[in-house]
């Protein structure tokens, strides 16, 4: 099967966040099952390549906007062909999505130049059976497919998956908008793209894909609910089935077996490196290593956004730290969250310890020297931190939300339900309680540390959805 793929961005070329790691891990899982996959990303200014790319195609016209000529580069990683769309105007800037903390007021424009473009690689590059688009940045191409090349030969036959990410962010622009992507007026409307007036391109894409997808079972359902739907759920239940299917993690670049960035390695089958990884990052990050080798430690790497539960932690801070632990948080995000982390580590310079900034191998570390794993989200389409504390022995306190709630159970972690403090201190009071009969927490961790959420099983349930669209 010929699978096309287009998304915002993909590692190694650009990423900042989850998506990418799944644009740079199923594509390659995808081909090593037999399949050939191709996937189309932007050409940022951004964009790190291992070598030149090379051009594919000169001179394509996107007519979006004033119309733009862009070129098309293509390198192949890990089997997989990448198709990069060039077009300076739009993608060689400062930032990915926007600079100066705000998004770049022309983003519908350059995504629809970006979706336009994966259209032309379709039609010139590579002749896709299946087109799965991520996100609102790609739905564009979902909505041009059906639009305006209902009749190219092209696409006949052709299906449609689109995965929604993050439901928290859909793609929202003024009216004026639908005609400055080429989109007839007619098209805004309550069915289509209209939302409270707003052109909504998320919703575009559910609206014009073959099938919806979402990066776990639980967050499936959840979308479909008013409390978790952002506006669409009743939209999304109209369109629905959605088809939940969780994420996998790279196991080259997440076991603490051979992690190159840890004081020590470890495995189920040993753990005694895992002791050596706690002191080592009790150090580095400025709590002392004889007090808190004994204690408890919490790790924490996430972006201090409202979805991930930070406020929780402020509400419940002093009664946390009237318990015997340590708390290791490394992140970044919104400034006020940021502060409150600050202000606890000064108030507790022995016990907490933060780290503000994007550091991929701290965050290794801290998952390979915590005992536990703090996720207390609001909402978690899949997660992928959780997963990694499995595979570190980091055992993961959860809230009981979307890919949480899927990935983690009873005999590998600690959950809570409600979104409260109450019930969070309620989890955590369970888990330091469990930490201090040993035998049954090493037990607990290695049950974590042999589960398997690798790719190639998850590239198997995306072919068995991608055959049964063909097949519908
Ligand atoms: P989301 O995509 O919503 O941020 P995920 O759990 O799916 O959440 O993925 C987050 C990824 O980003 C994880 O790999 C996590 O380790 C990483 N991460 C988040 N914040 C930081 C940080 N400050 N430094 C290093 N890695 C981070």
């Amino acid at each position: 099967m010929n699978i096309l793929m287009v998304a915002s961005e993909a590692t190694p070329f650009a990423k900042t966040g989850g998506l990418a790691d799944v644009l740079g891990a199923l594509p390659a899982a995808l081909q090593s099952a037999g399949e050939q996959t191709a996937v189309v990303i932007p050409g940022y200014r951004q964009n790190q390549y291992d070598g030149e790319p090379r051009i594919a195609y000169r001179s394509l016209w996107v007519p979006i906007g004033p119309g733009y000529l862009v070129d098309i580069y293509q390198a192949s990683e890990r089997g997989v062909t990448f198709y990069f769309v060039d077009c300076p105007p739009l993608f060689d800037r400062d930032g990915i999505y926007g600079s100066g903390g705000s998004d770049f007021a022309d983003n519908h424009l350059r995504f629809a130049v970006l979706s336009m473009a994966a259209v032309g690689v379709a039609r010139y590059l590579f002749r896709p059976q299946l087109i799965h688009v991520h996100d609102w940045q790609a739905a564009l191409a979902a909505i041009y497919i059906r639009q305006h090349f209902g009749n190219d030969p092209t696409f006949s036959g052709v299906k449609v998956l689109f995965t929604i990410h993050n439901l928290g962010y859909q793609g929202i622009f003024g009216p004026e908008a639908v005609q400055q992507i080429g989109l007839d007026r007619r098209l805004f409307n309550p069915e289509q793209l209209e939302f409270y007036g707003k052109l909504n391109l998320l919703k575009g894409g559910i609206a014009f894909s073959d099938a919806i997808s979402t990066v776990s079972k639980g967050y499936a359902r959840e979308i479909q609910t008013p409390e978790y739907g952002f506006g669409l759920d009743g939209f999304l239940r109209k369109h629905g089935p959605i088809y939940g299917i969780v994420n996998g993690v790279d196991y080259v670049e997440w076991d603490p077996e051979h992690d190159p960035h840890i004081a020590r390695n470890y495995s189920a089958n040993d753990l005694s490196g895992k002791r050596e990884c706690k002191r080592t990052v009790l150090e580095e990050v400025g709590l002392r290593a004889d007090a808190g080798l004994e204690r408890p430690l919490i790790g924490m790497v996430t972006r201090f956004a409202a979805q991930k539960g930070i406020d929780l932690i402020a509400e419940v801070a002093s009664r946390l730290l009237e318990r015997d632990i340590c708390l290791a948080v490394l992140g970044s995000g919104d400034p006020p969250y940021e502060s409150m982390f600050q202000r606890l580590a000064q108030a507790y310079p022995d016990r907490v310890a933060v780290r503000i900034g994007y550091d991929n191998a701290l965050s290794h570390r801290i998952e390979a020297g915590a005992d536990m794993f703090l996720m207390p989200s609001r909402y978690e389409p899949c997660g992928l931190s959780q997963i990694y504390s499995l595979r570190y022995g980091t055992v993961p306190v959860v809230r009981a939300t979307g890919g949480l709630d899927d990935t983690i159970d009873e005999d590998t972690g600690f959950k809570f339900r409600d979104y409260s403090g109450d019930a969070l201190l309620e989890a955590l009071g369970l888990a330091l309680e469990a930490y201090r009969d040993r035998v049954h927490w090493a037990a607990m961790m290695r049950r974590g540390m042999r589960k398997d959420f690798s790719w190639g099983a998850v590239a198997g349930e995306y072919l068995a959805l991608y055959r049964r669209l063909l097949e519908g």
